[in-house]
């Protein structure tokens, strides 16, 4: 069964391509029966808040991406990492290494002095045990010096690095702790985790993780480093070209599914499909689409993806995004049920939640309904009369759209006017603006009793 995993350092919050990585391997999971897990790299204790681990839940959370089981702190494996790198001085994969860090400064110094390669090595490689100081040491691993170490990536193809370039890399430190590079194994390989998808930032490392698994005689994850996300300029990511954290994407008032496709397809395609659904991101999803080049942030695809996504998605689901959307924004809680009554008519309009709070204004609000400037133009004295002369007839209209096009459809024709000529006092007087969605969407929203009223409120 395929096991992936999101590994993040806690940053203070969800990185976009953090994000990203983290879907991929959702998706790769979900779409395949297998799981998904989470592992905090939390071996930074001073950045490795509570309030950084915290951030990375929200934002997952957030984006709807779930993991089986806890979420576990790879600082807390701590013991078994030093374990490990016993265990690998005891099978003949690892040694004492007594050199101080003079000792291995003075080392690189000569060497550029010479020309020669300046990765440390160490003396105690070869060393027995029996000659060995009682003084502190590392453990580091017995690394191949001859040959090649290849990696069979499944998006940077076969990658090939010669061991003359790797030194023998420590794997606990000379005060007990493991390094980085042995914590992600072990851990890896404790978790069960068979795919290791993550940014082609860690792609150098993959080769001293696999020299790693080698000398444990594990079995090695499938290995796809992704490439990262660039900027609309094709420069790396960063802060100059906006919104970092998936927070900001919600505060924008994209919704989360909006925004799982999105990231979806950045960096992965199929075919020319933009616009799906969950369940055909997690039945399409596989390592064959994902790109070799960089993909670029694209925040107008981001913003037609989601005006289609407020079309699509359910309607509850919009309102729940809505009021998550205005509780992150500091706005006052809108009425769900008048909300849930508005959203019919106003999604099909709206790229982003605000858009929709905006256009569903007319259902949030209570009477009496203030004009701005120019509804206040429109209710000049003539309109309001024919406003009034309009109450009974909608008093008595069944209160389909077909009957309401009628009524209001024969007291403007009375007038000699347009349909349109009326319809902008009859905004006014609904919605307190000019620029609303439908009249007859408003009234059959709005129903009888509160359209009459706001109707005479508008006359009077
Ligand atoms: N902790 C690493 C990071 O935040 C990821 C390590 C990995 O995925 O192997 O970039």
């Amino acid at each position: 069964p395929v096991v992936t995993r999101f590994a993040p350092s806690p940053t203070g919050f969800l990185h976009i391509g953090g994000a990203r990585t983290a879907l991929f391997n959702w998706l790769y999971a979900r779409g395949r029966g297998g799981r998904f897990l989470l592992r905090i790299e939390d071996t930074d204790r001073a950045r490795s808040t509570e309030a950084a681990t915290q951030a990375i839940f929200d934002g997952l959370t957030w984006l709807g991406l779930d993991w089986d089981g806890e979420a576990t702190s790879q600082a807390a494996h701590a013991a078994r990492h030093a374990e490990v790198a016993q265990e690998m001085l005891a099978n003949g994969h690892a040694y004492r290494c007594f050199s101080t860090q003079a000792e291995i400064e003075a080392f690189r110094e000569a060497a550029r002095a010479e020309n020669r390669s300046t990765l440390f090595q160490s003396p105690w490689r070869d060393v027995s045990e029996a000659e060995h100081p009682d003084a502190p040491f590392a453990i580091r691993l017995r690394a191949p010096r001859e040959g090649e170490t290849v990696i069979e990536d499944r998006v940077q193809g076969r990658v090939v690095t010669r061991n003359d370039q790797l030194d023998d890399m420590v794997l606990l430190r000379s005060d007990g702790t493991p390094t980085y590079m042995l914590a992600v194994v072990v851990d890896d390989h404790d978790m069960g985790v068979t795919h290791v998808i993550r940014g082609d930032d860690h792609l150098v490392n993959a080769a001293r993780q696999a020299q790693i698994y080698r000398a444990m005689g594990w079995a090695e994850p499938v290995w796809a480093h992704i490439p990262l996300i660039h900027g609309p300029d094709g420069k790396k990511l960063s802060k100059r070209h906006g919104a970092l954290g998936v927070e900001e994407y919600a505060a924008m008032g994209f919704p989360a599914p909006a925004l799982r496709n999105y990231l979806t397809r950045l960096g992965w395609s199929h075919g020319d499909d933009e616009f799906f659904t969950d369940a055909q991101a997690r039945e399409w999803f596989d390592l064959d689409g994902i790109g070799r080049a960089p993909a670029r942030l694209d925040l107008k695809k981001l913003e037609n993806l989601s005006g289609q996504h407020l079309t699509a998605m359910a309607d509850d689901d919009i309102v729940a995004a809505a009021l998550d959307f205005a509780a992150r924004d500091g706005r006052p809680a809108p009425d769900a049920a008048r909300l849930a009554a508005a959203v019919p008519v106003v999604k099909e309009a709206s790229r982003t939640l605000p858009q929709l709070l905006d256009r569903a204004r007319f259902a949030l609000i209570d009477r009496p309904v203030t004009a701005d400037e120019k509804a206040a133009k429109a209710l000049d004295p003539v309109s309001r009369g024919i406003l009034a002369e309009l109450t009974p007839h909608l008093q008595s209209a069944s209160w389909t759209r077909d009957d309401l096009e009628g009524v209001v459809g024969r007291v403007a024709e009375a007038h000699g006017l347009g349909l349109g000529k009326l319809a902008a006092p009859l905004r006014a007087a609904l919605a307190g603006r000019t620029a609303t969605p439908s009249v007859f969407d408003m009234m059959l929203v709005l129903g009888r009793a509160e359209t009459l009223a706001r109707l005479q409120d508008a006359a009077a």
